[in-house]
Parts: C-alpha cells; structure tokens; sequence
C-alpha cells in the first residue's frame, strides 16, 4: 500500500493550469521512476525517511501533476546502497505483473551473478539493466569509470541479448569526461556494439558545460538517447534539442523521492546541487510567488527549449510518448498503466 504523501500546492497548481497544461501531451510515458519498498532492504529499515512508493503511487502522483493523462513507465531498480537486489527485483516483478504499458530495468551490482540476471530478464517487462555508480568496486562513487560499476562480464551478456542499459554517468564531468567519452564511443562502435544505452539526466548534465562540450561526439555514436530526469535548467535542453536529434530524447522524472519535491537541481556555474525549498532558509521578500514542484521546474525548462527550438507538437510528442514506447517495444495498441 502506498504510504508517500502528495504534497501539491496551490503554486503548483496554478503553474500547471497556466503553462503546462497545454503543453504536455495526453500520453506520457515516464522513463526514469522508481519504485522503493522499505522492506526491501535486509535487517533494519534504513535511517533515512523515505516513504514506500509502488505503483499505485505512481499513479496517484501522475493524476495529481498531470491530470487526465494516459501513463506508461519505465520503472528502474532503486539503486539503493545496502538494498537486497533478489528482494527488490522480486518486488517489482509481482507489482508490474500483467499490467500493461510497464517495462522495468533490473539493478545490477558487480556482485550480481550473470546466471541471475539472465533468469529475471527472461520476463518480457524487463527490458534492460540499471547498474549504479555507488556500487564501485574501487569505493569511488564520484568518480568512477563505467566498467568499475558496470563489469564487462554484464556489459558482454547486455551486448549479446541487445538489451537497453540506463546510464548515469559519474566523474565529475559526467558525460564530458575524457574516460566517459572514449569508453562509450568504444563500446556503442566496436565493443557492445549491441547495447542501447538511457543515458540517465540528460547524459548527467546538470548544468550547461557538460553537454555542450560532449554532444558533438555523443549524437555521432549509435545507440545513444537520453533520459530528462531531474534536470531542471533550461541550458542542457536547449543543447540538447538544437543539437541532436530528438527522437533519442525521452521524458523522465525520476520520481518518486527525487523529483516530487518543491525546489530544484540548482546550476550554479559548473556546479549544481539539489536544493529542497522547505528545508533552505530562503525568504521571498520581492514577489508572491513561491517555490514549485521540481518536476514541474524540470517541465517549463523543457518548455521553454522546446519553444526556442522551435519543435513541432510531433516532436514534442515523441519526447513524452512514441520515442520511448517505440524504442522499448511498447505497441500502439498496448494500454496505459494507470487506466
Ligand atoms: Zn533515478
């Protein structure tokens, strides 16, 4: 049973009905959500207060920010430090089971066993693998290269069954690090010339810098696309959209704990960093407004570099539905998870 609380204001309402309204299409498919149970994880709950979210949160979520909506999701592994990976893939597969519009992408570890993986991906839904970056076998979780979190050994059984891999970069460059780039251009030409690669936050560019500097060798490598999750500046957008080709571009949330929140993911310079408005000591003493939800922050900045770019409703639509219902195999005909 879902536990997570919606927290939607009137300033969220009010930014919805004036601006985003017309702008998100009647079909959306959300590519970067995760579902979190509590009793996924061995021994104690963790420490931290996160509230269970399952697919009826989901969807209660979904009617609250974007009323009337058909929803389909691409649900990710929660790649929680200390999860029970088995409990946790266990745990989405009996919650997706049989409802239309859901693929899911299984959290790897290097710890987990090849034999497994190849069982549970057995099940049509699951449609690729989410390794994490804080499940480094050298400890670094800032600044490590894809292999150190993601063996080679997985990356070889994701080539020879073509499965999709949701990517989030680290090094602190993210996807504008050297290491980053030639690895991806290695694998996507020559090595795993089979995987599809999600790279996760607009290829982890939380700012303007790292895309700019990296788009111009990524749109040449195949099987790259991206996911928008909790990117919330209009900057990488505006590369993005301008600058490849928009049909690798899909709408993500990363909701449920990291987007449904009021605040954003705050540039500043080549920096950035979450910034939740209920817990910073801001005042407002120059307008009425306040703070909105940072999903719908991640929505007017998507907006606006739709506008600048001048993308057609099609494209658009692509960008929230048919680019990645087509790219996981989702059928015209199959349904909305949330219907
Ligand atoms: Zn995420």
């Amino acid at each position: 049973m879902s536990q997570a609380r919606i927290e939607y204001r009137e300033t969220d309402r009010q930014i919805w009905e004036e601006e985003l309204d017309d702008f998100v299409p009647e079909r959306i498919l959300d590519a970067h959500i995760h579902c979190y149970w509590r009793s996924n994880f061995p021994g104690d709950p963790p420490k931290h207060e996160r509230a269970d979210a399952d697919l009826q949160t989901l969807n209660q979520w979904a009617a609250t920010l974007y009323p009337a909506r058909k929803m389909q999701y691409l649900i990710l592994g929660t790649p929680h430090p200390g999860i029970d990976v088995a409990r946790h893939v266990e745990s989405v597969r009996q919650e997706i089971e049989g409802v239309p519009g859901i693929r899911h992408h299984r959290v790897v570890t290097p710890a987990c066993k090849i034999e497994d993986i190849e069982r549970d991906l057995q099940n049509p839904q699951f449609t690729g693998l989410k390794p994490y970056r804080t499940f480094s076998v050298t400890g670094d979780i800032a600044e490590c290269r894809i292999h150190e979190f993601f063996p080679h050994e997985q990356m070889e059984f994701a080539n020879e069954h073509g499965l999709w891999v949701t990517m989030h970069l680290s090094r602190f460059h993210g996807c504008a690090d050297q290491h980053n780039l030639d690895d991806l251009e290695q694998y996507t030409t020559q090595r795993y010339p089979n995987i599809k690669w999600l790279l996760a936050h607009c290829a982890r560019s939380f700012t303007y810098w790292p895309i700019q500097h990296a788009v111009e060798r990524l749109r040449e490598m195949p099987n790259i696309h991206y996911d928008t999750s909790a990117v919330t500046d209009v900057r990488p957008y505006v590369t993005l959209l301008t600058q490849e080709n928009t049909q690798r571009i899909f709408w993500g949330s990363d909701g449920v704990a990291a987007a449904f929140f009021h605040g954003q993911y705050v540039a500043q310079g080549r920096a950035w960093q979450h910034y939740d408005a209920d817990e910073g000591q801001l005042q407002y003493p120059h307008c009425d407004g306040r703070p909105i939800l940072a999903v719908y922050e991640q929505l007017l900045a998507l907006k606006f570099a739709a506008q600048m770019a001048e993308l057609s409703g099609d494209q658009i639509e692509g960008i929230f539905w048919r680019n990645a219902a087509t790219a996981l195999g989702i059928g015209e005909k199959e349904g909305a998870a949330n219907e």
